[in-house]
Formats: C-alpha cells, sequence, structure tokens
C-alpha cells in the first residue's frame, strides 16, 4: 500500500516536473519553492502537513502550479498549541523590541518584493503592479507597525476620589486568526500581522485555499526572521486548507480574536461562531461600491477613476465600483468615454508590464459572472459593452471575461442585481437627477464598504460626507471607490461586517484592556460617595 502510494507520488512529481511553463518555475524558484515536490502547507515552528494534498492553479493558463500538503485537524490543534505557547512567551517581549522584528521583516519583504509581488499575479491573477502593490502595501504596515510599536499607550484618567488615579493599560491579547479571501492574499495578512505581532500576540493564518504558494512563500519570510532572533516560528503560524480549517479556528478558545476578510455569507457564519463563544472578532465582508458623478465633475478625473474602479483586478476587489450613478446632464458624454477606455483595454497575461486586464480567478467565478450576465439580460437591461467570455490566445486555459458595463431598467435598489456583490467586472449603471436621490440609492443597500462623490462643489462635499451622506466605511471625494491607503483605518459599516484594519485606531482591537484603579491614599473611600461603613 505505502510502495502504491510512494509510486503514485513519483507520478505526480514527474508530471509536475514535466508541466510546469517556465513562466511559473522560474517565480516559483525564485521565492526557493520547489517545483518537484508536494509541498509544506503547515508551519508551527516546524514545516509539516497531513491533510489533504490541494493543487494551486494559475488562473491565466489553468496549468497546476504545485501541489500542497495542507492541515488536517490534528495539525490545527498542535498550531494552536504552539501559538499559544509562543504567544506565553511573546506577550513579556517589550513594545519597541516587537517593533524590530517587525523592521526586520520589512526588510525581508523588501528584498523579495517583486518575485512576491510576482507570484501574487501568477497564483491570484492580478496585473503585475497590483501583485507588487500588495507586497508594498505589507511593507507599509510594518513601517507603520514600528512606529506604534513606540506609541501604543493606554491613558491616565482623573478619578473622583482623592489619592487615586485611574490607569487604561493595553495588554498583549492571546492568539489571533487570520482568515483571509483569495483576493488580496498578501496585503490583509499584512495588515492584522503586524498590528498582531506589535501588540504582542501571536498569530496563526488561514489563506484562501486557492493561494496557499502566496502564503508560503509570505510565511516563509517571517519565519526566517523570527528563527534568526531564537523567537518561536509559532508567533507567526501557518494552516493552509479550506472551510474545516477554518471551522476548527472560528470555534477553538485558545483563538481570542478571529480577523475574518471574505464573503458576506461565510462573515455571518464566522461571526456568529465567535460570539457564541464570547470572542472578539473584526469582519472585513463583501462590499458593493457606488461612485455618484455630478455634473460639476471633472471628467478627465472622474472617468479614469471609474474605469480602474470598476476593471482593475478584474473587478475582484472588495472595493471594486459596482454601481455607478451618473447625473442626467453628464451621462452620455461619461458613457461614452467610458465605453472608449473599455474599447481600448486588451486581456492578457498579468505578469506582462502592459497588461492591464488578467483573468478572473476561478472558473466558478467565470460561472457567476456568466450567470449574472444572464441575469441582466433577462430582466432586459441594456448591455452598453462586454457580456462575454474572452478567448485569450495563448491562454486559453485561462478564466478571461469582458468587463461589463449594463444600465438595468430599474432602479429599485432591493432588486438582486443591486443589491448584491457580484465578483466580477460588471458594472451597472442609473441615471440620477439629484444629488439626494443618488445618495439614497448608495446607502439603500445592505452593504457598505467604500463610495466616492465626482464634484468640485463644496456644498455637495458637505452634504456626502455630513450625516446625511454616504453611510459607508470609506466616503471619497474626487478618488474612486478602490485604492485605499494604510495610513486610515480600512473597512466598511452594515453587512460589510463593521470591522476596521490597519491604520487609525485599529490597533486598539489588538489588545486587552483594563481600567486599573490604584489607591496611593490611606483611606479607602467608594465612588459616587456610596457608605458601607458598619459603625
Ligand atoms: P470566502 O468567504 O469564500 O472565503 C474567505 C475565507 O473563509 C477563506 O479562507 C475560506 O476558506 C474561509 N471559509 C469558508 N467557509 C468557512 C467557514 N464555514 N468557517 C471558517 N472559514 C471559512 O471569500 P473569497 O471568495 O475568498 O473572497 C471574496 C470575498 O471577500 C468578497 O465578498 C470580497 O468582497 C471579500 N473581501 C472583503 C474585503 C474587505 O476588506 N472588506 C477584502 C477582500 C475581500
Amino acid at each position: 500500500m505505502i510502495i502504491a502510494k510512494r509510486a503514485a507520488r513519483a507520478t505526480t512529481h514527474l508530471r509536475l516536473k514535466r508541466g510546469l511553463s517556465s513562466r511559473a518555475s522560474g517565480i516559483l524558484s525564485a521565492l526557493n519553492i520547489p517545483t518537484n515536490q508536494e509541498i509544506s502547507g503547515v508551519y508551527d515552528g516546524q514545516w509539516k502537513g497531513s491533510g489533504e494534498v490541494v493543487e494551486s492553479v494559475c488562473p491565466t493558463t489553468g496549468e497546476i502550479l504545485a501541489r500542497i500538503n495542507t492541515a488536517s485537524p490534528a495539525d490545527v490543534s498542535g498550531a494552536l498549541t504552539k501559538s499559544r505557547e509562543a504567544y506565553l512567551q511573546f506577550r513579556d517581549v517589550p513594545a519597541p523590541r516587537r517593533g524590530e522584528i517587525l523592521r526586520q521583516i520589512r526588510e525581508g519583504l523588501a528584498i523579495k518584493r517583486e518575485e512576491l509581488g510576482a507570484l501574487v499575479t501568477l497564483e491570484m491573477g492580478k496585473i503585475r503592479t497590483e501583485g507588487v502593490g500588495e507586497v508594498q502595501e505589507f511593507i507599509d504596515i510594518c513601517d507603520y507597525a514600528v512606529g506604534l510599536s513606540r506609541m501604543m499607550n493606554g491613558r491616565v484618567v482623573a478619578s473622583e476620589r482623592p489619592g487615586h488615579t485611574i490607569l487604561e493599560v493595553p495588554n498583549p491579547l492571546g492568539v489571533v486568526a487570520v482568515l483571509s479571501a483569495f483576493n488580496f492574499p498578501v496585503a490583509v495578512y499584512g495588515w492584522n500581522l503586524a498590528l498582531s505581532l506589535a501588540a504582542g500576540n501571536a498569530t496563526i493564518w488561514k489563506p484562501s485555499p486557492t493561494t496557499p504558494l502566496t502564503s508560503i512563500a509570505v510565511t516563509s519570510i517571517v519565519a526566517k526572521v523570527l528563527e534568526k532572533n531564537n523567537l518561536p516560528g509559532a508567533l507567526a503560524g501557518l494552516v493552509t486548507g479550506g472551510q474545516p480549517v477554518g471551522e476548527v479556528l472560528v470555534g477553538s478558545k485558545e483563538v481570542e480574536l478571529v480577523s475574518f476578510t471574505g464573503s458576506e455569507r461565510v462573515g455571518r457564519i464566522v461571526g456568529q461562531a465567535v460570539v457564541s463563544r464570547f470572542g472578539k472578532s473584526i469582519l472585513e465582508l463583501g462590499g458593493n461600491n457606488a461612485s455618484i458623478v455630478m455634473p460639476d465633475a471633472d471628467l478627465s478625473l472622474a472617468v479614469p477613476g471609474v474605469f480602474f474602479g470598476a476593471v482593475g483586478t478584474a473587478g475582484q476587489r472588495c472595493t471594486s465600483t459596482r454601481r455607478l450613478f451618473l447625473h442626467r446632464d453628464i451621462a452620455d458624454e461619461f458613457l461614452e468615454r467610458l465605453q472608449k477606455l473599455y474599447g481600448a483595454l486588451k486581456p492578457g497575461d498579468p505578469l506582462e508590464t502592459d497588461t492591464l486586464l488578467g483573468p478572473m480567478h476561478t472558473p466558478a467565478a467565470v460561472n457567476l459572472y456568466k450567470s449574472t450576465i444572464d441575469y441582466l439580460r433577462s430582466i432586459d437591461a441594456d448591455i452598453l459593452f462586454g457580456g462575454k467570455e474572452y478567448d485569450v490566445t495563448p491562454y486559453d486555459g485561462g478564466n478571461f471575461v469582458q468587463p461589463t458595463i449594463a444600465v438595468p431598467k430599474s432602479v429599485d435598489m432591493s432588486d438582486r442585481i443591486w443589491s448584491t456583490e457580484t465578483f466580477a467586472p460588471i458594472l451597472n449603471v442609473a441615471i440620477f437627477d439629484e444629488l439626494e436621490e443618488a445618495i439614497r440609492w448608495n446607502n439603500a443597500v445592505p452593504q457598505g464598504l467604500s463610495s466616492s462623490l465626482w464634484t468640485r462643489d463644496l456644498r455637495n462635499v458637505g452634504k456626502w460626507t455630513g450625516p446625511s451622506g454616504s453611510d459607508a466605511g470609506i466616503v471619497n471625494v474626487n478618488a474612486g471607490t478602490s485604492g485605499a491607503e494604510i495610513g486610515a483605518s480600512f473597512g466598511g459599516n452594515k453587512s460589510t461586517g463593521w470591522g476596521r484594519e490597519s491604520g487609525g485606531d485599529a490597533w486598539k482591537q489588538y489588545v486587552r484592556w483594563s481600567a486599573c484603579t490604584i489607591n496611593f491614599s490611606n483611606e479607602a473611600p467608594l465612588a459616587q460617595g456610596v457608605n458601607f461603613n458598619v459603625d
């Protein structure tokens, strides 16, 4: 039996070795990812993986990039134990020392920035500058967290009692599980790891089952730094795999904080599971983002802004522009100019520097695109551009679709075409007469991630950013819905989950807060003048 298994494995290795294109093998070798054997997808200080074997498939060519040994239930529970031990050691390391570790991780990432970016492109399918941009985002948040490690301050609160002082003290939280989506296979983990490590926690990562190689390459870089500093590798553990692996982490009392990025459907399950055991969660879920273009907008900014928002990453960003509300006065001109840009777009290999449109991530994503186009046709929407798959020679094994602009007849925002996030490059357009109407539409969907208004009129800006304005977590003016920076906290409201990550005050979620009253007097008065003396 064992011999038969070995023989089967040997054949697999041979097939892998022969099958891999030089396009792929160059990138994998530059990151020391073996191309002739199955790869360990679990790291808890040691590399292992005794669970299901999954394939990493290139969305551009359809070729199998590698086979990965993912985590078994025993691997996950072993990794959680190691994470706990690592936390118990790390929590006593002073925060600025933890910052120094992050500085070294930042250096490790910077050295491999281009290679790692190329791997993101190879495995996820986004274009090269976006792949490298994601790694840059991880580098940036490390810089931020290095500074933060000297500024994660509590507060001194004025006490009403004489001779007393109250401190609000942040301490490390414990083990943080990061469950991430396929479309940002580096940056989302980076945002979490940087803040979590700076805060003194151990982090355990379950990436998307379709981007295991990227997570292995990132973890290898981080692990080397930990090793060099004699710190336990389980401070940055990795458990690859699918839903069952995620479920163990989400349900485990050993995990103080679950930071989940993914769809609303799964986020709802995860949120409920975590709250049922009184754990903490950060939910970063789907977006259904709108751009509103006023008649006074500078169209030379607005048209390319909407174009990038709708088509960038082949429409697979949580912040992608999915709804476009055009003022009647500029609608025709706007759509004409937008269609010209769509027409100039050429799909191709996202690794090539001049490609702007790569593939969808999976064949399932293509099916979602196709069924949504069918639905648009069934409701008699005008399809102004696109609506089909692309045959991209020589990448006929790839998942290419035409970015689509549609004008549904109805502007009823409760119709599924408006109210659900379709994770594909489909932009639905509606025409409005008054800003208030467009803001109402903007707010009328369950999601509340990103939104953008194009105008040069200060009065519109005030309305848009004020109490009767956009109810999203990201409210932009003359900037598209996608393309956030790490300095501000990132996240959405309503069914996007209310989570905040990255900059701003996001770090405060990665610590446990204690209010500490210290009496340095010779009396012990009670607050609010309460008297509890027996005599
Ligand atoms: P998904 O919800 O299918 O998967 C996300 C993660 O959850 C994966 O790691 C998956 O393996 C895991 N998972 C699945 N079922 C689980 C369960 N029952 N318990 C625990 N874990 C489980 O999402 P996806 O298709 O990978 O990503 C696309 C979605 O992510 C889109 O909706 C997009 O808007 C969203 N997203 C949101 C943000 C944000 O910051 N708001 C960022 C990126 C992506």
